[in-house]
Order: structure tokens, then sequence, then C-alpha cells
């Protein structure tokens, strides 16, 4: 059996799977905002009794995974932590550690029933947007984990809308269409504190709301766009919690179909829900076990 662990910025959920069967589940809320040193020793205790029914490790963790560490991009460049190396010494087991939005890639890709094709893009909008790659069967990743972070692909917006993102660059599209960033300016606009679910619950009928979700549709619709024409690909996984608000998506497929010929693609909603982090981690380790790279 596999130990399949999900690192994210709210939760850590972790569970025991044979094959894509999850045994048992448990989940406890992360610590990486509060005190990132203390992650270690928080996952190696959720998982601990487990230890000695299983024969190998799968992380799927947020921020930017390299082969030996994690860095946590939005806590600032001090913020790494070398995670495969302190779990797997403490549990004395193998240990993989992908991105979270590549694991749920992943899972799209190995279970879902979107592309009969070898490509698919899965692609969060969240808290944050995050993206996966799986192109020609691999999945796409680099030394550095920075690849496939496809919420800082910089997208068109008019000159009076800059919006400068924390890796430094301007009109990320995370900087523009993220829930952090619906909820920031949607606070300026309104005049008072709102987070971006009361955005969409109680403040979609205003025109000056509305032209702001048409704004972060038309940015996802640009970043759509410009994956399409990186990766080729005929499928793209919408996921998290305003790529699945029925507002937003009905938006995005509507400005998709009015996209210059070559860019439409079909834009699909996941298969797999809260536990595909944790499946697509444990499949993929599966698979770098018959076919290592
Ligand atoms: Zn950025």
């Amino acid at each position: 059996m596999i130990i399949a662990i999900d690192i994210g910025g709210t939760k850590i959920a972790a569970a025991l799977l044979d094959g894509n069967e999850i045994v048992s589940r448990r989940e406890i809320d992360s610590v990486i905002h509060q005190d990132l040193a203390s992650l270690p020793t928080a996952v190696i205790a959720l998982v601990k009794d487990w230890q000695n029914q299983a024969n190998a490790i799968a992380i799927a963790c947020t921020g930017q995974v390299t082969p030996d560490e994690v860095k946590f991009l939005s806590l600032g460049p001090d913020a790494v932590l070398p995670l495969k190396a302190l779990i797997g010494d403490a549990l004395l087991l193998p240990v993989t550690i992908i991105n979270d939005a590549a694991a749920a890639a992943w899972a799209e890709y190995a279970l879902g029933s979107h592309t009969s094709g070898d490509t698919l893009v899965y692609i969060t909008v969240s808290t944050g947007i995050g993206g996966g790659i799986i192109q020609q069967g691999q999945l796409v990743s680099c030394n550095d984990g920075f690849s496939a972070h496809l919420g800082h692909i910089s997208v068109q917006q008019p000159q009076q809308y800059t919006q400068h993102c924390a890796c430094g660059r301007n009109n990320c599209v995370e900087a523009i269409a993220s829930g952090t960033a619906i909820a920031k300016q949607a606070t300026r606009i309104l005049g008072h504190q709102v987070s971006c679910k009361e955005v969409f619950g109680q403040y979609c009928h205003r025109a000056d709301i509305i032209a702001l979700l048409d704004r972060c549709a038309d940015a996802v619709v640009d970043l759509i766009a410009s994956v399409k024409a990186i990766t080729g690909t005929d499928c793209i996984v919408l996921g998290g919690s305003v790529g699945l608000n029925s507002t937003f998506l009905t938006l995005v497929k509507r400005k998709v179909l009015n996209l210059p010929a070559v860019y439409r693609l079909n834009v699909a909603s996941p298969t797999m829900e809260k536990n595909a982090d944790l499946i697509g981690a444990a499949l993929y380790h599966a698979h770098t076990q018959t076919n290592p790279q």
C-alpha cells in the first residue's frame, strides 16, 4: 500500500491507498502559513501509524517542488523545506513528491474521461492559480520546479487595470483572476472587505462586479489560449473553487467559443472530487516505478 499526503495552504490530507482505493483517510488544518518549520513534524505525526502497512510515500505539495526541496513561493525566498528527505528519513520509506496541481492533473489524465489523446492540461483557479501539464503521456517537470506554474503567465489587461504579482511581474493571471485577487478588487469596488465567496454569493447582481468578473474570465480565457498555443492540448480541465463556480464557468466557456478557431478547445470540469491530489500523487508514484525517468 501507499501513503498519499496532500499538503495545501488550508489543509493537510493523508490517505492509505491500495491501488486507487482509499482504505483510510484523515485530515488536519495546515500549518504552512502559521508555522512552516513545524510542517514535517505535523505530517509525520499524521501518518506514522500507517508506516508498517506501506511501502512508499507519495506527496502532493503546494509550491515549487524540486527533486530535493519545496519552495513555498508565496511565503518569501527563505521559505524552503527539504521535505522529501525529512519525511523519508523519519518514516524509513521512499518518497515521491510532486506539485499538488500536477497531481490533480495526473489523476484527471489517468482516470478521467476527458480526452482520448496523450496531452491534457489542468488549471485550478482557487485561492491562487496553478496548473499541471501532461504532454505526450509525460508529466511536464523541471529541476527548479517552476514549470506549469500557469498562474504566472501574464495576460492582456487594459492599462488602467495593471496588477502587480508577488512573483515580480505585472498582470500575471493569478494577480487578476485568483480568488485572492477577485476579493481584493471587489473590496476596492465595494468599499468594504469581502471574501471571494461573498463576491459570488452576494454581489453578482451589481454591474460593477459583473464587469470585474467578466474581466477576470477574459484573463483566464487569455491564459487558456496561451496554453493551447504552447501545448496543443484539445482539453483543459478547469477546477478550483472559482473555476467550478457556475457563473464563472459559464463566462469562460462562452468566451472560449469566441476565440479564433485554432484556440477553441474543450473546457471540461474535473472528474475527481476532493481526493484528486491524493490519488494523483499515488498513481504518479506507481507510474514512476514502472516507467523510470
Ligand atoms: Zn506572477
